[in-house]
């Protein structure tokens, strides 16, 4: 098998990727700030995220796939001054914090699921994992990496020489170039790792610390819950672009002070989605949904294809023009598949040539084009469409589902009836037939034409 190759952010260049445990891969992925939907630009990294998943399992590894929620303190701004996030988004919904974290929470996994994206082994929230964080700043504190101000408990960045390096941070231009208000910290890095609530103000979320009543700064929930969940030193992890200067490098500082390691031995990076030439962004309010599209007449899976027509580590413009450009595309493609009718042998050579491009560091763009190269090839009709629906355990578009006079169906049913296709391709047919009736419990019957299922109330 050609082997993986990734690019690790921290050392700057694409390295081969071996699992620290062999066979396994730990995978940590920032989740989202839930106080408010999550939009396509976000998705997008979530994404990026899915298909590096899929391409390891695709591999043959095993993947722990964790997720976390931050349902508390993130801050309106990165010197961690300000608000948080949450207080300010009760204001704006009139859910107390803890109704707006289950409700964004629950519309960001529905947004995953309607995207295809696997389901993680773990979600962990923040606020479920106070006393680990408190233990992990304590530890920090017994080792002298923290001093107290007025308002919390600070990291002292300049104890650490690494400090930065994930964000090769010119840390004495930064200092002397201190304009942003520093409140009382010593050095424009330092951050919080603990918030002392406001004497004058009743937070909605707060708990008791030996430091006094408040509540987690943002970066610590990551270095406690991933060591929880994950061990003190695992594969990867992952996030967007925007996460490398601030809570990456915060990430990796309390980690490394606390228990040695720089966390993980990749670190990867989804590349921003533009709108009108500027990240798209939760606190500009004027964001793309998921659902805005859906609301426009595209299906989640168009703008899945969508997001595999782009390398992740180049931003994207996004357009409606370019969206439907991937309608166009998944639509033919589903299309031929289905006139194809029944799958027969896959294609070595071809599905050789897929991988070869996904495992070097996941170019579905280059992968996407050999896809197209062997539709239009002259590979017998079953062959095709064997490898096809094989591919598709990579893009993840439900190839293997669709038919033209199927009534529409929620995207789980959809992904289990894909997942269906690929048992019957590969002659399992008991697990076709738990997945027929796993369907069958959401209302649905299959009937099983030569070109391919047909779903029916
Ligand atoms: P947040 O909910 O703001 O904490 O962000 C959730 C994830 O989306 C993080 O991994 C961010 O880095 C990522 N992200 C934020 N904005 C964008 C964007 N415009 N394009 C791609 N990823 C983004
Ligand atoms: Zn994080």
């Amino acid at each position: 098998m050609t082997p993986i190759r990734l690019f690790d952010t921290y050392e700057r260049k694409i390295r081969e990727f071996k699992p620290i445990s062999p066979g396994k891969v730990g995978l940590y992925a920032c989740g989202p700030t839930v106080y408010n939907y999550a939009h396509i630009g976000n998705l997008r990294t979530y994404v990026f995220e899915d298909i590096l998943r899929r391409v390891l399992e695709f591999n043959g590894l095993e993947v722990n796939h964790v997720v976390n929620i931050t349902d508390v303190g993130h801050l309106t701004s990165d010197a961690d001054t300000g608000e948080d996030k949450m207080e300010v988004g009760t204001r704006r919904t009139g859910m107390t914090a803890w109704e707006m974290a289950e409700f964004y929470g629950d519309a960001f996994k529905s947004d995953l699921r309607q995207l295809n994206a696997l389901e993680p082994a773990t979600w962990c929230k923040a606020t479920d994992h106070i006393e680990e964080q408190i233990a992990f700043v304590q530890d920090l504190e017994d080792k002298g990496y923290t001093y107290r101000t007025d308002d919390g408990i600070y990291f002292n960045s300049q104890k650490l020489n690494s400090y930065g390096y994930l964000a090769r941070l010119d840390i004495s231009g930064l200092q002397g170039g201190a304009r942003v208000e520093q409140g009382g910290r010593l050095h424009v890095t330092d951050f919080a790792l603990w918030k002392f609530s406001n004497p004058n103000e009743k937070r909605q979320m707060e708990w008791v610390s030996p430091w006094g009543t408040g509540f987690p700064g943002w970066h610590i929930e990551c270095s406690a819950m991933s060591a929880k969940y994950l061990g003190d030193f695992f594969d990867i992890h992952c996030g967007g672009e925007d996460h490398i200067p601030i809570h990456h490098t915060n990430e990796i500082a309390q980690t490394e002070a606390s228990k040695g390691t720089r966390l993980a031995n990749f670190w990867m990076h989804g590349y921003f989605l533009q709108l009108n030439n500027a990240k798209m962004a939760k606190s500009k309010g004027d964001f793309i949904r998921l659902e805005t599209l859906v609301e426009e007449g595209f299906s989640t899976h168009d703008y899945r294809y969508y997001c595999l027509t782009a390398h992740y580590r180049t931003q994207m413009s996004f357009s409606l023009e370019s969206l439907d450009a991937s309608r166009t595309a998944l639509a033919r493609m589903r299309q031929t598949a289905y006139d194809w009718g029944e799958p027969g042998e896959i294609s070595e050579e071809y599905l050789h040539r897929f991988v070869s491009y996904i495992n070097d560091d996941l170019n579905m763009p280059r992968a996407l084009a050999v896809v197209w190269e062997m539709i239009r090839s002259d590979l017998a009709d079953e062959a095709k469409k064997a490898t096809l629906l094989k591919v598709d355990e990579v893009m993840g578009l439900d190839i293997g589902a669709w038919h033209p006079d199927a009534i529409e169906a929620p995207a789980e049913v959809m992904n289990l009836l894909q997942e269906r296709e690929l048992a019957r391709t590969e002659k399992h047919w008991q697990r076709a037939d738990e997945l027929r009736d796993m369907i069958a419990e959401y209302g649905y019957v299959i009937e099983d034409t030569g070109n391919g299922p047909k779903l029916s109330r």
